[in-house]
């Protein structure tokens, strides 16, 4: 490692050489075997990027199995319609990423015939792909020499390099470790080193295998202050007459799961008698004490009574399905 005229480091052209020879068979030998790795099917590392934006890969594996069963490729995935869609993802949260791969597929096959287009500004073009996804695609499926940054690759170039970058020399410094002849494999080495070694709290630098070129080995300060976890209490009606229950759309215009069903919520004095079911549960920043009373809802008129047997069917909030599950409706 040297320092630059800039005051800035970087690694040489032969600690650059070192980083691949390390990385890279460390990679072949420790890499986890994920669905999404069996091949390098556009459609399916699209959908598995898409997925895992803000959703740990153990959270990912059913849903991804079992959307690639319902929409088993791009054209599938195109002619569905929206509701099929949303209900497939639900479980998953952050609906606009559902809505935006929805309409990328009818654009790939609209425009481009139904073949992925191959550069990564093309990419970038698709609705819901931005930088990460588009270097991410480009380099996994068509070998193109894009270099990817998400939090992973952040945390291992910042204790490396042992300190903290703009976002531009992040994106630089990403690319000079990029090697030309595998840039998919080595983008994810380093997302995989930063997801199995390198992690946040305690890095596993003893089976580190870029420990020899690492400035930080571990000394890695203070830990980043997460942010702050709110508290919350939400309450809803289990409302349940013979074969329908009473369910709710969330309004079009929503910021959070717009058009989604859910289970009537109760306010202020409606909250009487007993809960039926009481759990935790975490949404973005907020861990929530949820209470479920079998209760009447507190209004008809903003809802609709729903056959029991189309809720498979349905776009429901990932809440409302894991109460259905527990108080075995679905
Ligand atoms: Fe991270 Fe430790 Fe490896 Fe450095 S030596 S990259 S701190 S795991």
């Amino acid at each position: 490692m040297k320092m630059t005229s800039t005051g800035s480091h970087h690694l040489d052209a032969d600690a650059r050489r070192r980083w691949r020879r390390r990385l890279l068979p460390w990679y072949d030998r420790n890499r986890r075997d994920l669905p999404w790795r069996q091949n390098r099917d556009p459609y399916r590392v699209w959908l598995s990027e898409i997925m895992l934006q803000q959703t740990r890969v153990a959270a990912v594996l059913d849903h991804y199995r079992r959307f690639l069963q319902r929409f088993p490729t791009v054209q599938k995935l195109a002619a569905a319609r929206e509701s099929s869609v949303l209900a497939a993802w639900s479980g998953l949260g952050y609906y606009r990423r559902a809505r935006m791969l929805h309409a990328a597929a009818k654009t790939i096959v609209k425009e481009h015939k139904g073949k992925f287009p191959g550069s990564v500004a093309e990419l970038r073009a698709l609705p819901g792909i931005g930088r990460y996804t588009a270097a991410a695609i480009a380099s996994i499926v068509f070998n193109a020499p894009a270099a990817v940054v998400d939090g992973n690759v952040e945390r291992v170039l910042e204790r490396v390099f042992a300190r903290v970058f703009s976002e531009k020399d992040l994106w630089r410094a990403a690319a000079e470790l990029l090697s030309r002849t595998r840039p998919g494999d080595s983008n994810q080495a380093i997302m995989e080193l930063g997801a199995t070694v390198c992690l946040a709290r305690q890095p596993r630098c003893s089976r580190c295998p870029v420990f020899a070129l690492c400035a930080s080995r571990g000394n890695i300060g203070p830990a980043k202050r997460l942010v702050g976890q709110k508290q919350g209490k939400i309450c809803y009606a289990l409302d349940r007459r013979d074969t329908s229950i009473f369910l709710v759309q969330r309004p079009k215009y929503a910021s959070l799961m717009p058009g989604m069903w859910e289970l009537p919520e109760i306010t202020g004095d409606g909250v009487q008698g007993q809960s039926s079911l009481t759990f935790r549960h975490s949404i973005t920043v907020t861990n929530y004490i949820v209470h479920v009373v079998s209760c009447p809802a507190q209004s008809e008129s903003a809802g609709h009574w729903m056959e029991i047997k189309r809720l498979p069917l349905l776009p429901l909030t990932g809440l409302t399905r894991k109460i259905l599950r527990q108080v075995q409706v679905i």
